[in-house]
């Protein structure tokens, strides 16, 4: 349907009706200015003349040697080669003897013997003086064709075939022309154009092979041209508007696929690049045009969005801006939770974060019913280790005895600088003398490592002493378990360093008795 309708445009429509009309008139002039009746009577004075001259020829012929019949045959012969429209001739006497003859008489002789000739069908009687002696008989080409091949032959359908053929064409080409100059504003009313005037989006209106109908204010602000000009051109030959439509979407460009599709085409984004202007953002939405089910053409809108798309843009950079700047504020918080809850010098938890975690274990362990334990654990001579080595060299021991503490835990105990160079180690789940053995792990540790933590001084012995206590009913906070621990450090600080008291309250009565 689609070439059926793309070759009959309006305009070869039209030229096709010019044409037919012009035929017909040539036609009837010809009947009223004399034909067929003229046709007739040149074709009938030519038959005569023809007929009669042969005639003559033949009677002179034979009128000299009625025997020797082959200068009759060479008149006919030559006859029917000079004249085109004798089709055939026959030479007879008085006892219908065939004399002569050209051509396929028989198929073409039609008279009756006596009856008179016809316009194709002559016969001429040969005379000598007053006496009839034999006749000629002509058959001539009818004056209309009888077969097809007849007519093709004939000049009036060749000029007729003529002027249908050059009509058809330059009608067609001159229609073509007049129909695109031809205003189609003059179809859209004028309240109609103001409305669509009003419009702050670009609209045009398109007929079904995308050539602009109407074109409004808007549009013509984006394109440039005015709405005059663009009526008539093809959308496609619109090359700013081909140029930005996203590639998969230019052939069919929307406004024809909008028509194939019976269906509206919708949110295609334009991407309109200027010359010496900032680039323009368009949203392009095509719906066909309907008519009682027939699509007439189509309405395409341009919405422009560039200022939205700038401020989304806008906002996207500054969400990303804050998005990173929250990852900063969360690292930072990181780092500071680091650096409230750490010890800047070893990296384990400070006092106030050891006895928050302390808290909230001996809690859990007083509402679960489980064991806790607590170690406490000094330097031995410690002074001495800052007297000889420097305050740098006390620090590297520090950290070092703060490292094998740390690597001699399981994962739910947890170790925390108490003061200078004292720790505590709190053991969730762990009994009194699970913890001693814990302890005395580390002081063996300890004792044969710690040492090694001054650095530019190998072979030094640095070593440890463990207090150890175990969370009893009486106790009321961390602090009292702690403080039994540490009271059995001190135990073990009197009783010569580098070892571990494990104890419970009541031995720090017979202790504090002892002493
Ligand atoms: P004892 O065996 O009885 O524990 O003897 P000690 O010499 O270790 O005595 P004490 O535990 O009282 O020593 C505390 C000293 O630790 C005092 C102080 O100069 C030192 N100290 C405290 N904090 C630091 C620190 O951060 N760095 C260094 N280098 N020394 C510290
Ligand atoms: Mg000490
Ligand atoms: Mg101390």
């Amino acid at each position: 349907m689609g070439w059926w309708r793309q070759l009959f445009t309006p305009a070869v429509r039209v030229a096709l009706g010019l044409v037919s009309l012009m035929v017909t008139l040539v036609l009837i002039a010809e009947m009223f200015t004399g034909y067929p009746s003229d046709r007739g009577e040149l074709v009938r004075n030519h038959h005569a003349l023809v007929t009669r001259a042969v005639a003559q020829e033949v009677a002179r012929t034979l009128s000299t040697d009625t025997r020797d019949l082959a200068p009759l045959q060479r008149v006919l012969a030559d006859a029917r080669a000079h004249e085109p429209r004798l089709l055939s001739a026959r030479v007879l006497d008085n006892q219908s003897q065939v004399l002569g003859q050209v051509g396929n008489h028989e198929q073409g002789w039609h008279l009756e013997t006596g009856s008179s000739s016809t316009l194709d069908n002559i016969r001429i009687p040969l005379l000598v003086g007053n006496q009839r002696w034999g006749e000629a008989q002509f058959v001539m080409q009818p004056l209309y064709p009888t077969t097809l091949a007849g007519w093709l032959r004939e000049p009036l359908v060749h000029w007729l075939a003529f002027i249908a053929v050059v009509g058809l064409l330059v009608y067609s080409l001159y229609l073509r022309r007049v129909l695109r100059h031809l205003d189609p504003n003059a179809a859209v009313p004028e309240r109609v154009r103001t409305a669509f005037d009003t419009l702050t989006e670009g609209v045009l209106v398109l007929d079904t092979v995308g050539r602009v109908m109407l074109a409004n204010k808007a549009f013509t602000r984006v394109d440039g041209e005015d709405a005059k000009a663009l009526t008539g051109r093809d959308a496609a030959e619109l090359r700013w508007l081909v140029d930005s439509l996203p590639a998969e979407r230019r052939s069919p460009p929307p406004w024809r696929q909008a028509v194939q599709d019976k269906a509206p085409v919708l949110g295609v984004p334009l991407h309109v690049v200027r010359a010496h202007q900032p680039t323009l953002r368009l949203v392009l939405n095509c719906s066909p045009i309907s008519d009682n089910g027939r699509v007439r053409g189509c309405l395409a809108s341009f919405a422009d969005v560039t200022e939205l798309q700038e401020r989304t843009e806008k906002l996207r950079v500054a969400l990303e801006d804050l998005s990173a700047s929250q990852k900063e504020i969360e690292r930072k918080n990181e780092e500071l939770t680091l650096l409230a809850t750490r010890d800047a010098l070893t990296g384990i938890f400070n006092r106030r974060s050891l006895m928050e975690q302390a808290d909230q274990r001996f809690a859990e362990a007083r509402a679960q019913g489980r064991p806790l334990s607590c170690i406490m654990c000094d330097i031995d001579h410690f002074k001495s280790v800052n007297d000889k080595y420097g305050h740098g060299g006390g620090d590297q021991v520090i950290q070092g005895a703060a490292r094998a503490l740390s690597r001699g835990l399981r994962i739910e105990d947890f170790v925390g600088r108490y003061g200078g160079e004292e720790f505590c180690v709190m053991l969730p789940g762990s009994t009194l003398a699970q913890a001693r053995e814990v302890a005395e792990r580390l002081r063996e540790d300890i004792a044969a490592t710690l040492g090694a933590a001054l650095r530019e001084h190998p072979g030094v012995r640095v070593t440890m002493s463990f207090g150890v206590g175990e969370l009893e009913p009486g106790m009321a906070d961390p602090a009292a378990l702690i403080d039994l621990a540490d009271q059995a450090l001190y135990h073990s600080k009197k009783n010569g360093r580098n070892r571990v008291t494990a104890w419970r309250t009541e031995d720090t009565e017979t202790a504090g008795a002892a002493a």
